[in-house]
């Protein structure tokens, strides 16, 4: 196709605007999908469904030991109202019978006790691993939010980037020949359109070209846009 150096020159500026554009479209898709977000929204996750879990443990320890303080307490007004039969008792025969539940009643007290302080230090290690998680889920929830602010501004600076680039763009186009348009966009839709011929290499496919291509290349006149035989991308020399 014939061209000028000029406009040649031109799509090979408009080549490089739109490599710049695609760049800045995949920084941008990274930024707001990149992999690092995904494994810490997954985190996140993971953390919120352990401090549920703590939580539940924290709350059924709290239960058992309202349980074991009511049966304590229930034990303990058995033995005060027992404490009051005795003393009010004149058979010696009752005196023994109630004398005998009392230390059964001693016996569960002193176990119901010991039940007790299990369970006050179960509820400790269990209080204790809900404030370690709630820390850690914390210190998380603020990183997260710390990177996507900063990711918040990185997106912004990088969509007025591409504003720019477009904008840039159109400008580049307009002044391109029309039907070199046409066919640099039908490139363009395949892979690179448009490329620098870097001494023997294709600036687009960067293979080597052979010195008979080569040759053929070099010896078409500057107005005739040539094309690379491997990739078929426009080539300025
Ligand atoms: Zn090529």
């Amino acid at each position: 196709m014939k061209a000028s150096v000029q406009q040649q020159q031109d799509l090979l500026g408009l080549g490089d605007i739109d490599l710049e554009i695609s760049r800045s479209k995949s920084a941008l898709g990274a930024s707001t999908n990149g992999a690092a977000f995904v494994e810490l929204r997954s985190r996140q996750r993971d953390m919120a469904a352990d401090l549920i879990a703590a939580r539940n443990a924290l709350d059924s320890v709290a239960l058992e030991l309202t349980r074991a303080e009511a049966d304590l307490e229930l034990v303990e007004q058995r033995i005060a109202k027992d404490l009051v039969r005795l003393n009010s008792t004149n058979s010696a025969k009752d005196a023994q019978g109630i004398q005998s539940e009392l230390e059964s009643l001693q016996r569960r007290k002193s176990d119901l006790e010991d039940a007790e302080l299990a369970i006050l230090e179960k509820k400790e290690l269990a209080q204790a691993n809900f404030d370690d998680v709630l820390a850690t889920k914390n210190t998380h929830d603020a990183e997260l939010s710390e990177l996507e602010s900063s990711n918040e501004a990185a997106v912004l600076k990088l969509r007025s980037g591409l504003d720019l680039l477009v904008t840039k763009r159109a400008q580049q186009a307009s002044k391109t020949d029309v039907e070199l348009l046409a066919l640099y966009e039908k490139k363009l839709a395949r892979g690179t359109a448009v490329a620098k011929l870097n001494i023997n290499e294709c600036g687009a496919c960067r293979i080597g070209l052979g010195a008979t291509a080569l040759a053929e290349i070099h010896a078409k006149p500057a107005d005739e846009f040539v094309t690379c035989p491997e990739c078929q991308a426009l080539l300025v020399r």
